[in-house]
């Protein structure tokens, strides 16, 4: 049971899951200055790690990662108890080609191309987590 002071002291946790240290810093920047917490990772497998472990309210995902695809890495997320719930919003870096089956396939609630709009990309972050239930453990 949390209690009501950390209620309103505890920020949102995003967890972005991207090799590209320039669209890392882009996407930690944005959201930091938006008030949220942000956990990084920069392999699919420490994405899902800390998925499992932190419970993150929104999890950003690229497309192309060292050792898994971003829609394979989804998929997981979405067939597991603990994280199914999270949304997830795939990001493509360089805009290129997208296999739209598979990414319709993956279970992810939302497909961001770059180059990301910010407004919207800030806004779209802020309807997820107002709708999400927050049951994350803290980074
Ligand atoms: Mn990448």
């Amino acid at each position: 049971m949390t209690s009501p002071i950390r209620q309103r002291t505890e920020r949102k946790l995003v967890l972005v899951v991207e090799d590209n240290h320039l669209n890392l810093t882009l996407l930690r920047t944005l959201l930091q200055s938006e008030g949220y917490e942000v956990l990084e990772a920069v392999t699919a497998h420490d994405g899902l790690d800390a998925a499992r472990r932190l419970r993150p309210d929104v999890i950003v995902m690229d497309v192309r990662l060292p050792d898994m695809s971003g829609f394979d890495a989804t998929r997981i997320l979405k067939t597991e108890a603990t994280t199914a719930k999270i949304p997830v919003v795939i990001t493509s870096a360089y805009g290129g080609y997208i296999d739209k089956k598979r990414l319709q396939d993956c279970g992810c609630d939302h497909y961001v191309p770059a180059p990301i709009n910010v407004s919207g990309f800030v806004a779209l972050i802020g309807s997820l987590i107002q709708s999400g239930p927050t049951n994350h453990k803290g980074a």
